[in-house]
């Protein structure tokens, strides 16, 4: 350990992101990024934002941003919050609530973020299993404890969960906030910010980097009855007044902003994934139903870190998790049709190969 570090440090498993490759030819369908670029009215929106009013801070509420999602959601601007990209929001939220003298249910199979954000605010996790097809099972998340987070959709599986069956989990912990990260719903799961106000335990959290095309802006909202974002605030102002510039709140409203962009590209990200899970069927995977921009897949006889091992060396990156009973699984980003054709197409390759 480092005798410079706080004794803390030496005990935290930072994050490890997907790989970002230097090399601009590879297919990349590992950190599920949108295949499709941003709006072109995001761009506009950046350009004229800039150089003018660098000089000066940004707002610390983007309140044009808040007031954007709040109208864009039908809920009150004292119900959302915004941060520095979802993981930012996500960990503000750990921070504000899950700091209690009892364990954090989780599903175990999850976005393994959230396991950091327990290391780093000295939360205890309680793994809740899955059920055999690989689903959240809301009848076990009643039992005593300091707060729930799952991902709905849930992540790496890509399997999102009913209303109704979120609304189980929120009556069964009217005392403890629910967290459900909603960073996939776009692409085909019921968002639960319809229920905010029934629900004063209800915490939704959205990014922009999915369905919006807009990882590199780092934009994440939260939204909640107001003593929860009272909450976030009081977190985010003894940390960092200026999670997002100028850049960020102007491109984030210009995508609010375009309406028939957004809905076109997202229907047809969800239209490659059904025909992409289908091919994959046809060569043998077993592909778990999915309501995101990923999908998670196994094959029946072939070991899915060789599988990921051999669509690197033909410059297809894919994400292998070598954690326990996700270990066989590949989670494959939806790309462009040409992309998704060239990842099928190699993967004929390599099961062919290997098979004579
Ligand atoms: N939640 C889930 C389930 C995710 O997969 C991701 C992306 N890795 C995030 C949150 C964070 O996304 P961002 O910080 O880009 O908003």
């Amino acid at each position: 350990m480092n005798t410079f570090w706080s004794p803390h440090v030496g005990k935290l498993t930072p994050y490890v992101p997907g790989e970002q490759p230097r090399i601009e030819r590879m297919i990349k369908l590992n950190t599920n990024e949108n295949p499709y670029p941003p709006s072109p009215k995001v761009m506009a929106a950046i350009e004229a934002a800039g150089a003018d009013r660098l000089r000066l801070y940004p707002d610390p509420q983007a309140i044009r941003l808040t007031q954007a999602l709040a109208a864009y959601h039908g809920v009150g601007t004292d119900e959302v919050f915004v941060g520095n990209g979802s993981d930012e929001v996500l960990a503000h939220a750990f921070h504000a609530f899950f700091v209690q003298d009892a364990p954090l249910l989780m599903p175990a199979v999850s976005y393994s973020f959230y396991q950091v954000y327990c290391r780093l605010y000295g939360i205890e996790a309680r793994l809740v299993p899955l059920d055999e097809d690989m689903r959240i099972d809301p009848g076990q998340y009643g039992a005593p404890c300091g707060g729930v987070v799952i991902a709905n959709p849930n992540a790496p599986t890509g399997i999102a969960l009913t209303l109704d069956e979120v609304k189980r989990i929120l009556r069964a912990q009217p005392d403890r906030v629910v967290l459900v990260d909603e960073a996939y719903v776009d692409f085909g799961a019921e968002s639960a910010v319809s229920l905010i106000r029934d629900y004063p335990n209800l915490l939704v959290v959205h990014t922009f980097s999915k369905s919006r095309a807009l990882a590199g802006l780092r934009v994440g909202a939260a939204f909640g009855q107001p003593h929860l974002i009272e909450g976030l605030n009081r977190v985010k102002d003894s940390f960092n007044s200026y999670p997002l510039g100028h850049l960020e709140i102007a491109g984030a409203v210009a995508s609010l902003e375009d309406e028939d962009y957004f809905q076109a590209r997202r229907a047809q990200v969800m239209a490659t994934r059904e025909r992409q899970a289908e091919r994959l069927r046809t060569l043998g995977f077993d592909v778990l139903p999915s309501a995101t921009n990923f999908v998670f897949a196994r094959h029946s006889q072939h070991r899915a870190g060789d599988l990921a091992q051999a669509l690197r060396e033909r410059a297809i990156l894919v994400r292998h998790f070598k954690s326990p009973g996700i270990d066989n699984y590949l989670r494959i980003s939806i790309g462009t049709d040409e992309e998704c054709a060239q990842l099928v197409a190699a993967l004929e390759d390599i099961t062919a190969s290997s098979l004579a």
